[in-house]
């Protein structure tokens, strides 16, 4: 991948794909090409079809998805499986139609079985049933995975997986009914404290076990695979330590500075027990995390919550 090669960020709006562009923006990549999803309904066959003849990508970055919380993923269960196929069937095939030299496509660490052994091997895909409040979106992950390896397979076209863990920084989605664990905490505290409110509701247990990496963390990992990694299968992007969401609403707590109390709502689910990525692989290729929990809640918090509101 060159300075000036032609680059498409699908998705470039998103946490993910707007990582993605600033990470190749820094580097001195000029020749971004984008669209929102005004202008391409990436679900429309013949429109895809259209943006890859008519733009000739040299590469491929597939950052868009139908993306959300738990719950957003236990109610559109049929968007989440349409989408997701559509959108990346479209994508992957046209980079092939249309001659693409390398594409990345981005999946989820909600593809591994529900009661996979910690931490996640990439070798544990397809050895269990999936944590059914994520099925849908895992499902056509997982599709995603496989059509580049049977690209790859067939047609001899260089297109690579990632499964990053979970994600947060900036552009994400920060709506309690749809967002991850997260960014929803951050805004609970923030606005409890602001209303001077006595608790705060937390969902599930608080006893699940959760990684987070920060998207520009996130970001680099791909900017960096794309240069190195060139097999079938995937690579985990994560940080490789977890933490308990009783801890992380802890931790939240104190960087918003909130002195309320924490109160758990059980009648919303734990979904799956524990999701660590094991990173060797990734490690291996000469690749590690940089940002700190603390450190990046502090960052995305600042953001959202102080900078956005006084501009
Ligand atoms: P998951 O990683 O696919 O399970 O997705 P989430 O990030 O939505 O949820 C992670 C865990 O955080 C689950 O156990 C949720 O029940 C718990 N959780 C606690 N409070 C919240 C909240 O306000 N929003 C969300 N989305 N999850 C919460």
């Amino acid at each position: 991948m060159k300075q000036a090669s032609k680059i498409y960020v699908a998705g470039h709006r998103g946490m993910v794909g707007s990582a993605i562009v600033r990470r190749l923006q820094s580097a001195g990549y000029n020749n971004i090409v984008t669209r929102t999803s005004a202008e391409l309904d990436l679900r429309n066959q013949q429109a895809v079809a259209d943006f890859f003849a008519a733009e000739l990508p040299e590469y491929v970055f597939l950052a868009a998805a139908k993306v959300g919380g738990i719950l957003a993923n236990n109610k559109y269960k049929a968007e989440f499986l349409y989408d997701n196929l559509m959108i990346q069937n479209n994508v992957i095939h046209q980079a092939y139609v249309n001659g693409v030299k390398k594409l990345m496509f981005l999946g989820s660490s909600c593809i591994y079985p529900k009661l996979a052994p910690q931490p996640l091997k990439e070798e544990y895909l397809l050895t269990g049933a999936l944590e059914p409040t994520n099925e849908p979106y895992a499902i056509a992950k997982i599709a995603g995975i496989k059509m580049c390896d049977a690209y790859r397979f067939q047609y001899g076209c260089n297109f690579i997986s990632v499964m990053p863990t979970n994600l947060y920084g900036p552009n994400d989605n920060y709506d309690l009914h749809t967002s991850h664990v997260l960014p929803a905490l951050i805004r609970k505290f923030h606005e409890a404290k602001q209303t001077n409110a006595a608790e705060v509701t937390v969902w599930g247990s608080g006893k699940p076990l959760r990684e987070f990496l920060h998207a520009d963390d996130l970001a680099d990992a791909c900017f960096f695979l794309m240069q190195h990694y060139n097999e079938e299968g995937f690579v985990n992007i994560g940080v490789g330590e977890d933490i308990s969401i009783e801890n992380l609403a802890l931790l939240i707590k104190k960087v918003v500075g909130y002195e309320g109390n924490i109160v758990w709502d059980n009648t919303k689910p734990d979904g799956t027990p524990r999701k660590l990525m094991d990173v060797s692989k990734l490690k291996g290729l000469g690749w590690q995390a940089k940002t700190s929990l603390e450190d990046g809640i502090k960052a995305v918090y600042h953001q959202k919550f102080i900078v956005e509101q006084i501009a």
